[in-house]
């Protein structure tokens, strides 16, 4: 049984990013289970040079210390293609050669209308390999923002677990891994909270037990974007490790005494982890975060 913390290297830790570190940290700590680290490099277009290691230097500089090796999902990508060669296999997946354009010409929702799913395409060549939906709504209860549902159209989606590029797709790389490094229970941003009805089609589909959910609320800043690399959020600075290390705190309803703020790192992580309230995180998909 573990945790993760699984961030994408396309660029340093950020506030947001921070958040996420934090929560799946004091959550794992807080059932008693290993808190691992997985670097999810599978997207080389968007890879920064630099970041992973950068990542996880920022990390130690918060006093956030995994348990076991971190793993790097670069190094899975030959059992990823064996885990699509079983769904072949198995007729759950089949060719798609539609481009995106012609899908948004398609589709109103901006869903995959499942054209190809009867076509019987080749899997050679320039095809995004996509999974058939399943039968079951996929809704689940969220350990913090509670009983989360979807539009149909979601779950009716054949989504894609390899891209057209060849690329493999989060999706499947994400739940092939959290089987396999035993981990029960999954914490992240509320951006992914609409994936999760995805990964539990994949759950089902490779015979895997599903975690339990843990959707942070996701910082936004006052445009309303959520704080991310794409929207250029500023790196955290190592140099200010305890006040960032607070400031993440308080927005996870965790506040830290102000004589403790001084503090190293590992002196505000023990306290925020004896006194750790799960119900104190809260329940919004979205908080205004002004640095
Ligand atoms: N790698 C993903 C990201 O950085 C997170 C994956 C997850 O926590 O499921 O957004």
């Amino acid at each position: 049984m573990a945790g993760r913390f699984a961030p994408s290297p396309s660029g340093p830790l950020h506030f947001g990013s921070l958040i996420a570190a934090v929560g799946s940290y004091l959550i794992a700590k807080s059932r008693h289970t290993e808190w691992l680290v997985r670097i999810e490099d599978i997207d080389p277009p968007r890879e920064v040079t630099g970041a992973s290691d950068l990542i996880l230097r920022q990390l130690e500089a918060f006093g956030l210390h995994w348990d076991s090796e971190v793993s790097y999902q670069s190094q899975q990508l030959d059992h990823y293609a064996e885990i699509i060669e079983q769904l072949k296999s198995q007729g759950l997946v089949y060719a798609c050669n539609c481009t995106r354009k012609k899908i948004k010409s398609l589709s109103k929702t901006g869903y995959y209308p499942n054209i190809c799913a009867a076509k019987k395409l080749s899997f050679n060549g320039e095809v995004a390999i996509r999974l058939r939906h399943g039968e079951a709504d996929y809704s689940f209860v969220d350990q913090i923002q509670g009983p989360c549902q979807f539009e149909d159209s979601l779950y009716a989606e054949d989504f894609a677990i390899r891209r057209k590029d060849g690329l493999i797709a989060y999706q499947l790389a994400v739940v092939v891994d959290d089987i396999e490094q035993g981990i029960d229970h999954v914490v992240r941003g509320c951006d992914l909270l609409d994936s999760t009805p995805r990964q539990l089609r994949l759950y089902e589909v490779l015979k895997g037990k599903a975690p339990d959910w843990y959707h942070l609320p996701l910082a936004i800043n006052p445009d309303g974007n959520k704080l991310s690399k794409q929207n250029h959020a500023p790196a955290i600075d190592s140099q200010q490790a305890s006040k960032m290390l607070c400031h993440a705190l308080e927005f996870l309803g965790q506040p830290i005494p102000s004589e403790l703020q001084q503090e190293k790192p590992a002196v505000i992580l023990d306290y925020a982890l004896s006194h750790f309230q799960m119900s104190q995180i809260p329940a919004n998909q979205q908080i205004l975060y002004l640095a």
